[in-house]
């Protein structure tokens, strides 16, 4: 006797839910190992891991659970319908699918080599020896070629891998955007270099108690939101987020005293994160419409709050009488205007994660175009690090002496990650025209910012993105929200018109 519909959708829907309580707490054991388990229980905690990561995978690869997941999707709930139970079915279609194509085989050697050449990578990295880790970016990305065929795409195989960080988005319309980014920030760049206007930048390297430093970055992101009550602020060695529940989200950073930045716009950064995954939908937790849409998306909240906030004059207008209260010593002597240039330093860099606003997204086309030439075949791993070299004289102007400070800077190459890049610049374009038309449609953001008023962007924000989930693709939000398709336009002219006013360009 076949079940109805509704009924079959209600049991899958409590299935995923306790895959998602799993995948929770598995979470909870990553965020402990990451601020707080000594070193020494890290063979006991990979166990642990380990074992749960292997259920969660059981969970949704198993062959009734997927029967039942087509069977739904073959039904008459999805239909013609773009209802709330329409776009579930669809979604979890589209994960099972997903999960279900790679050979076994292939997701063990993937994760084998991920581990390998990580470790391959770290010392390649430290002892400046690109030779040692050739041989693993070589296979990485002859696995990922398989990954990306195993899976199947619409145009090229980089969409296979793109559409893990980024669904249903395709290389090609990220490429046009991205070359027409490249060619106007390439001139921007040496605009900026060209007037010869540098910031005191040392004023930023004075003495930041950290004390200080950890209630004045807590006031900044609970002021843009961030529900205290609802999250943490930890210490950790490399900054992230994470969601232990409806209402447990999770944020952490790390202090320099001797280093305002870090510590200040990586807690903005991270509540940008948090302010995002707080205005999901509790009671759709683990479910797609309580699950952010893209790393892209999810990146635009971030860069928001940290850049086009943070970095804003108008926000610094609110908040450096009290910036200049806290840390006396450090601040108490120094302009506003000297500290928000100095803040907003613009200059080619040879590592990705120091660069500035306008540069960075120049270090991910480097990455973004030589992924492709990897995938395809078109570059060999061998000339990776001249090709790198290159890429950087071309449009940064720069080159490194060291692969350490070149090719082998980040880690995600080593760990399997291709196709993640791109995402951080995608961010930073959703963030911009997200941006635009919230400045429109409130009426003038930096007199709100400059007021100490920023409930107004943070509503809006969760009305018309974060609430949602899944319930659209990132495209399909970006249209709706914005009115138009994604764009360089609004990125360009936010750069232009901030660092036309300092730098006088
Ligand atoms: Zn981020």
């Amino acid at each position: 006797m076949p079940q109805s519909s509704p009924a079959l959708f209600d049991e899958v829907c409590q299935y995923v839910r306790q895959s998602s309580l799993l995948a929770s707490v598995s979470a909870v054991l990553e965020w402990d190992e990451r601020t707080k388990m000594p070193a020494a229980g890290a063979e006991h905690r990979a166990d642990q891991t380990t074992l749960l990561s292997g259920m969660i995978h059981q969970r949704w690869t198993d062959e009734a659970f997927v029967a039942k997941v087509s069977e739904l999707a073959a039904g008459p709930l999805v239909e013609g319908v773009d209802g709330e139970t329409a776009v579930t079915i669809r979604r979890l279609k589209r994960l099972v699918d997903k999960k279900t194509k790679l050979p076994r085989s292939l997701v063990e050697e993937l994760a084998r080599t991920a581990v390998l050449g990580q470790s391959a990578w770290e010392q390649a990295r430290r002892e400046n020896n690109f030779a040692h880790f050739q041989p693993w970016l070589a296979k990485t990305f002859e696995l990922k070629g398989q990954q990306a065929e195993a899976l199947g795409y619409k145009q090229s195989p980089y969409d296979a891998l793109l559409d893990d960080y980024e669904p249903e988005e395709l290389t090609a319309n990220v490429g046009r955007v991205l070359a027409d980014l490249r060619e106007q920030l390439v001139g921007l760049v040496a605009a900026i270099r060209a007037s010869g206007r540098q910031p005191d930048r040392s004023l930023l390297s004075r003495n930041y108690p950290i004390d200080v430093q950890e209630s004045f970055g807590k006031e900044a992101a609970a002021a843009g939101g961030f529900d205290f009550t609802r999250g943490r602020l930890d210490v950790t060695a490399h900054p992230f987020c994470t969601t232990l529940g409806p209402h447990d989200c999770r944020i952490t950073t790390r202090y320099d005293e001797h280093f305002f930045n870090a510590a200040f716009f990586g807690i903005l950064h991270e509540a940008g994160h948090g302010i995002y995954e707080q205005g999901l939908p509790p009671d759709r937790f683990g479910m797609p419409l309580g699950e952010a849409i893209s790393l892209g998306i999810h990146e635009s909240q971030s860069r928001m709050w940290e850049n086009l906030v943070g970095r804003s004059r108008a926000f610094w207008q609110h908040f450096y009488p009290t910036a200049q209260k806290r840390f006396r010593a450090a601040l108490g002597g120094t302009s506003l205007d000297a500290f928000y240039f100095a803040i907003n330093d613009v200059r080619p860099s040879l590592i990705r994660v120091e660069a500035d606003e306008a540069t960075y997204n120049l270090h991910i086309l480097i990455r973004f175009e030589m992924e492709q030439a990897l995938l395809s075949g078109d570059l060999s791993a061998a000339d990776a690090p001249a090709a790198w070299n290159d890429k950087y004289r071309q449009y940064l102007g720069i080159a490194p002496d060291r692969d350490a400070e070149g090719v082998l800077q980040d880690v995600h190459w080593s760990a399997g990650l291709v196709g993640y890049f791109p995402t951080y610049t995608l961010g930073n374009l959703y963030a911009a025209q997200f941006f635009a038309t919230a400045d429109q449609e409130l009426g003038g953001l930096h007199a709100q910012f400059a007021r100490g008023e920023f409930q107004p962007l943070r509503d809006w924000l969760r009305e018309k993105i974060h609430r949602h989930g899944q319930h659209y693709s990132a495209a399909e939000l970006v249209k709706q929200v914005t009115g138009r398709e994604l764009s360089s336009t609004p990125l360009l002219a936010q750069l232009r018109a901030k660092y036309g006013e300092i730098y006088g360009i």
